[in-house]
Formats: structure tokens, sequence, C-alpha cells
């Protein structure tokens, strides 16, 4: 094995250590309602009476519970924001911290929770389940306790893995490299441009050559504010001008991710450039990503892409929808010049793009 892999043997026990799970809701706290049939949240401590393997742990487990737990298809922003606000004020207090969310919008609140905190130097493991706590065959009795595994895991005193993360099916993947890409299968993630960050089988194998660690350790920084005053414009052979118009014509629009074929190309009819170059020189910042999971724009590559890049559209290289999404709501939102959220927006600010 290379030096630059770290194997943690899955029987060593997160001793000594003290993690705080923030329960927002999720299918793994979800029971079947007898009458409708849906599955609705169960409080946090009934989620607990189905894993009391937790309690042999050897580590301070406490826990916080939104109160009613959600869905995450009702994720927003201010959410976020609460869930930043719960780790600045027990940062000091807890080695780790364990997100328990649905997998609906996990990758979105993963990537929004990497940009919203600066400076972190303590593990932030998002994980949920596929299946209820309380089904047979669960896959979140796993995700849990290796998740605690991870945000406890330390060397010499300092964390393993100080990043926002999201494990789920035995791979831990940087947060905001990750997709949600599987509704029906336990490996419901993907992080198609970064390597996993570990995976678990019998040992618990950390690739650190690939984690990051604060560069410059100072006191955590928290951004609550977010602009939400954003769209996602995905292409598609025969887009109607009007729809362009619909999108790109809405009130106080800031900022469009462009989400383009194959290398970041995109028709090269004056119906689309026109509109496009218009809404660049109302100065709303224009971000191409691709459509494809894997691989990169690479602007200018093709003709179809040049002609983004004269009409002043930016490259978001290898970025995820989600990544995109969130880092630019929270540019958006701290009072920057145009020209200098491009320049950040160009930046791997949280290890979210891969520069060439
Ligand atoms: N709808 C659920 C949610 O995202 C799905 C899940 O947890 O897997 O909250």
């Amino acid at each position: 094995m290379p030096d630059s892999y770290f194997r943690y043997n899955l029987n060593m026990k997160p001793e000594n250590t003290s993690i705080l799970i923030i329960y927002t809701g999720g299918t793994i706290g979800m029971l079947e309602d007898p009458v409708k049939g849906t599955l609705k949240p169960l409080d946090f401590q009934k989620i607990m009476k189905h894993i009391p393997e937790i309690k042999g742990l050897g580590c301070r487990i406490e826990s916080i519970s939104f109160d009613p737990p959600i869905d995450s298809s009702d994720m927003d922003p201010s959410i976020w924001a609460r869930l930043v606000e719960i780790i600045q004020e027990h940062y000091n207090d807890f080695d780790g911290f364990v997100i328990l969310h649905g997998t609906d919008t996990m990758a979105y609140s993963a990537s929004a929770l990497s940009f919203m905190l600066d400076n972190l130097s303590k593990p932030v493991i998002f994980t949920g389940a596929q299946l209820p706590i309380g089904a047979l065959r669960t896959d979140g009795k796993e995700n849990l306790i290796t998740s605690i595994f991870i945000a406890a895991a330390r060397e010499n005193g300092v964390a393993l893995v100080p990043e926002v993360c999201i494990y789920f099916d035995s791979q831990l993947s940087r947060g905001n490299r990750t997709t949600k890409i599987n509704a029906a299968h336990f490996n419901a993630f993907q992080s198609a441009n970064y390597p996993y960050l570990a995976r678990a089988g019998v040992h618990l194998v950390y690739n650190r050559e690939f984690i990051r660690s604060p560069r410059q350790p100072g006191d955590l920084v928290v951004h609550k504010k977010l602009d939400n005053h954003i769209a996602i414009l995905k292409l598609f052979p025969g887009i109607n001008p009007e729809y362009m118009d619909a999108v790109l014509g809405y009130r106080n629009l800031r900022a469009v991710i462009l989400e383009t074929y194959g290398a970041g190309n995109a028709p090269s009819g004056l119906f689309f450039l026109k509109r496009i170059k218009q809404a660049v020189d109302k100065g709303i910042i224009v971000l191409d990503i691709t459509q494809c999971n894997r691989g990169s724009v690479e602007m200018g590559r093709y003709e179809t892409s040049r002609h983004l890049l004269n009409a002043g559209v930016i490259s978001g290289y290898d970025m995820t929808t989600e990544a995109a999404t969130t880092k630019l709501m929270v540019l958006l939102a701290q009072n920057l010049e145009v020209k200098e959220i491009k320049m950040l927006l160009n930046k791997s600010l949280k290890g979210e793009i891969t520069l060439p």
C-alpha cells in the first residue's frame, strides 16, 4: 500500500473523542405511515433505539435534532445557515460533526456547507440512507456508524479529514464533488471527477493525498448569507428562444449556470449567442458547466464554445451543478464586484474544480 494511503482498522474504536450528530431528517429516520403508505420522519431518539451499538463506541455523542425533521426536498439556504450556525456554536466542544440528511439534496447541502465554512479543521460528514433505519436491510446503520468513525478519526491530535464530505455505501467523497446518481441502489452517490477520500471495507483506507487540509489554520469563519438570484439553463436541441428569454429575463437575475454539451459547447446560432451576450453585457454572470458527469469544460476547443468565450461566458471546468449553484449563491452574497466573483469562480476555493 503506498504511503499516501492510511489504513485504519475498523475495530479500533473512536475512543476519547466527541461527535455532534445533527439530525435534519431524510429516509434514514423515516417510518411508513400505515394509513397513507408514505414515508414520514421519526424523531431522533427513536432512530437511536435502532442502533444500540453507538453506545458502545466509547466516544461522547451528543445530538441536535430538527423539529420537525424534514424531507431533504424541502431544504433551502435558510436551513444551510442554521446548520452552519449550529456547527459554529459547538465548534470548540466537538472533534467532528455528522449530519443525517435525506439523500435527495445531500450533495447540494454538502456543497453549500463547504463554501459557507472557511478554515474548517474538523470533519463535517453528511450521511443518510436509502432504506429507513427500522428496515431489516437498512443501509443506514453502517452509514451512520462509519461516519462517526470518520468524523472521529485523528492522527497526532489532528483530524484526518478536515473537510465537508459525504459518506455513503462504503465511500467517502468530497461534498462539493458529489452528485446523487441512483434513486434505487445503495450506491446513491458518485464523485465522477475526483478520487474518493476513503473506502470502508474490512479496513477504513484513507486516500490522504487527495484530502484537503487547511493551509493556514485559523479560526472558523462562517458565511450565512446566500443570494439565490440565479438560474440554471440546461441546453437541449431545439431550445426555444422564448424559453431563453423567460429564464434570462427574470427580474434581479445575477448569474446563470449554462449546462452545455460535452466539453462546454452550445449552439452557434445567432438567436442563442445574441441572448447570452445581452445577458453578459447586463452584468449577469454566465458560467459554463457540462451536462456530462465526467470530464471538463474546455472553452475554445471547439468553435461552438469559442463563441461563448467571446461573448464573455466563463468556464466552470469540471464543477458539478450542485457545487456551481451553491458557490454562486455564497459568492453573490458577499458584496463583491462582478469581476471579482468571476475571478473566484475560476479558482478552486474548496477543491471543487480541477484546474488545467
Ligand atoms: N426524500 C428523501 C430525502 O431526501 C430521500 C432520502 O432520504 O433518501 O429526504
